[in-house]
């Protein structure tokens, strides 16, 4: 590869795709319009907290191998907590039980056989059911394909479909969520270990990665933000940033790691998803309680996961496009008198702020799942990358991952021709 591959974004997409073809000896520059990396998968510090925190909960499960795969390239293996086995805790707030659902490691399900292992009130065939998830066609969603009612819908098969999905399920893609099924619960509790970046998304994901490809001497730009592609009938030749442009020669390739609605408006006629939902979170400064399990969901609650993190409790609420107008202190004081019942803490609101992130994700529907583009273009120096793209999987670090390694392998196998 004699030329410099640009990439435009320093998402996860964007640095998963650099940190590969740095790797490869690839003259590589990043171009990120924010004035920092890390996109949607950021940390930050909170002016109304005073303290450093993440602009949502990310939680990974063992399964996710690309994920793996890119922390132990950065240097950052080890670096995700979890428990040692494949346990959740949750709690239904209206009839006020408590459980921890604990999968087996192997993958026979011996677990959906012990009462003392699996979510109470349910019976093993409607574990089975959903099965029919691996089979579904693309067009279908998961209710048409599995019942959304009776107890495992509501305590486990919901909380976990719309947390990976950010859809709700009465609209959400069946294949999809076959693909999540796939990867992780059919293959035993091995696969579905979760995982948090307790030090933050940021020193976890981001800032090794940026010192990876520093050290392998990749230009980064911050606050490069690429206004329009120069393109001819069959290659990129030229990037207009605005005040600055720069003069691609036939060797020069460019992997486009931006969001959906940047990369239709910089690529004539790519169709892409125009669907989003967001993701609501709450962060509360406290130290959390002694014992409370660092990761709980939640059911019959606004709440649907909290998470425990040594200074404060954060909570997550997908698909919540309906909170998004609702005043932040009602919010807040609404929020927080439900941790305070799940933690058993005082109802006394502490320091807290609210992250609504509109966009998060796509909405993970059928029709929003068939417009998403692969990695190769019209123009042959051109590359997609994102959660966005056609990866099989929904928006998640896990796929935005997959599309940056996907779109520098293309890349990569282009230049060996
Ligand atoms: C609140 C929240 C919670 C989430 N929870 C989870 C979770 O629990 N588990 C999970 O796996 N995933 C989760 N996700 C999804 C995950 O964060 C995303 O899938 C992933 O970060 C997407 O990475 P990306 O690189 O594809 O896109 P992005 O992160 O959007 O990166 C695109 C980058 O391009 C830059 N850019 C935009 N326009 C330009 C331009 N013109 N020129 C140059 N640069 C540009 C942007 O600034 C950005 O840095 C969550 C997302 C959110 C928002």
């Amino acid at each position: 590869m004699p030329g410099t591959v640009h990439v435009i974004g320093a998402g996860l997409a964007g640095l998963a795709a650099a940190v590969r073809l740095a790797g490869r000896d690839a003259s590589v520059a990043v171009h990120e319009a924010a004035g920092q990396a890390g996109g949607r998968c950021r940390s930050y510090h909170d002016p109304a907290l005073d303290m450093v925190i993440d602009n949502g909960n990310h939680l990974l499960l063992s399964a996710n191998h690309a994920a793996l795969a890119y922390l132990a390239a950065i240097g950052a293996e080890g670096r995700l907590a979890g428990p040692p086995a494949s346990e959740f805790a949750f709690v239904d707030l209206a009839r006020d039980e408590r459980w921890t659902l604990r999968i087996n490691s192997g993958p026979l399900p011996w677990w959906m056989f012990d009462p003392r292992r699996r979510v109470p009130g349910t019976r093993v065939g409607e574990y089975l059911s959903l099965a029919r998830l691996l089979l579904a066609s693309d067009d279908s969603t998961i209710c048409e394909t599995v019942a959304c009612a009776g107890p495992l819908y509501d305590r486990l098969a919901r909380p976990l479909f719309v947390a990976a999905l950010n859809t709700d399920p009465k609209e959400a893609s069946a294949a999809l969520a076959g693909a999540i099924i796939r990867e992780t619960l059919a293959k035993g509790g091995a696969a579905c270990r979760p995982l948090i970046a307790r030090d933050g998304l940021g020193p976890v994901f981001i800032e090794p990665a940026l010192r990876v490809l520093v050290q392998r001497g990749v230009k980064i730009q911050f606050g490069h933000r690429l206004r329009a592609l120069d393109l001819e009938q069959s290659n990129v030749v030229g990037l207009d940033f605005g005040e600055d442009r720069i003069a691609l020669g036939a060797d020069d390739r460019v992997i486009l790691a931006v969001p959906p609605v940047v990369a239709a408006d910089l690529v004539p006629g790519l169709a892409t998803p125009t669907e989003f939902r967001a993701i609501v979170n709450a962060h509360f400064r406290l130290a959390p309680p002694a014992g409370l399990a660092p990761i709980i969901g939640v059911v019959n609650g606004t709440v649907e996961w909290l998470f425990s993190f040594p200074d404060r409790l954060s909570v997550t609420i997908s698909a919540a496009d309906r909170l998004l107008d609702a005043p932040r202190e009602t919010l807040a004081r609404q929020i927080w008198d439900e941790v305070a019942t799940i933690a058993r803490l005082p109802k006394a609101l502490p320091p807290w702020q609210i992250v609504r992130e509109r966009r998060a994700t796509f909405a993970a529907t059928p029709a929003e799942n068939a417009k998403r583009p692969g990695a190769q273009t019209a123009w042959s120096n051109l590359f997609l990358a994102g959660d966005w793209t056609r990866t099989g999987l929904p928006a998640t670090i896990e796929g935005a991952i997959r599309s940056g390694n996907s779109a520098a392998d293309l890349v990569s196998n282009q230049g060996m021709r």
